[in-house]
């Protein structure tokens, strides 16, 4: 991997840990040539996956679909300006509960899931940790299944 700072070093890997419930994999580098430190994190890909939409269509698994909208459930939804509302920590919020989605799905070692199915996980994982959130995600209205654009 080339260092993000100067783009040509190679890096050495001098820390590695699993992170907590082992979902990834973070490591700790430094460039050998301007010896800046940096980290990394290493996840299982999901793309594999395919979703069933209520058509019957398949279509592939796309997390930054499932991002956006857990992003705007977790930031207040869409503001007067149809602009979402960034509560500020929204995105580091939206990306661990993405991060806890994608641990369910892997281990439920299921490769097709229906959109109804993954909105069923999504809406689980809100309501345990975001009850807010939850309930602006609005998961099991069927409107949401369109809105979701799966
Ligand atoms: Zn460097």
């Amino acid at each position: 991997m080339k260092c993000p700072f100067c783009k040509r070093g190679k890096t050495e890997v001098t820390n590695t840990r699993t992170t907590k419930g082992g979902a990834s994999i973070w490591r700790r580098r430094t460039c050998l040539s301007c010896k800046k430190v940096f980290s990394t994190y290493e996840t299982p890909s999901l793309d594999f996956l395919i979703i069933k939409k209520k058509s019957g269509k398949h279509t592939r698994y796309a997390p930054h679909k499932i991002f956006a909208s857990i992003f705007e459930a977790c930031a207040g939804g869409k503001g007067a300006d149809g602009r979402t509302r960034d509560r500020g920590d929204a995105a580091a919020e939206a990306q661990e509960l993405l991060k806890q989605i994608e641990q369910k799905i892997l281990a439920s070692r299921k490769t097709i899931l229906s959109t109804k199915e993954l909105i069923v996980l999504i809406g689980d994982e809100l309501e345990s940790t975001d009850r807010a959130a939850y309930y602006r995600y609005g998961a099991f209205s069927e409107y949401k299944q369109e809105t979701l654009g799966l």
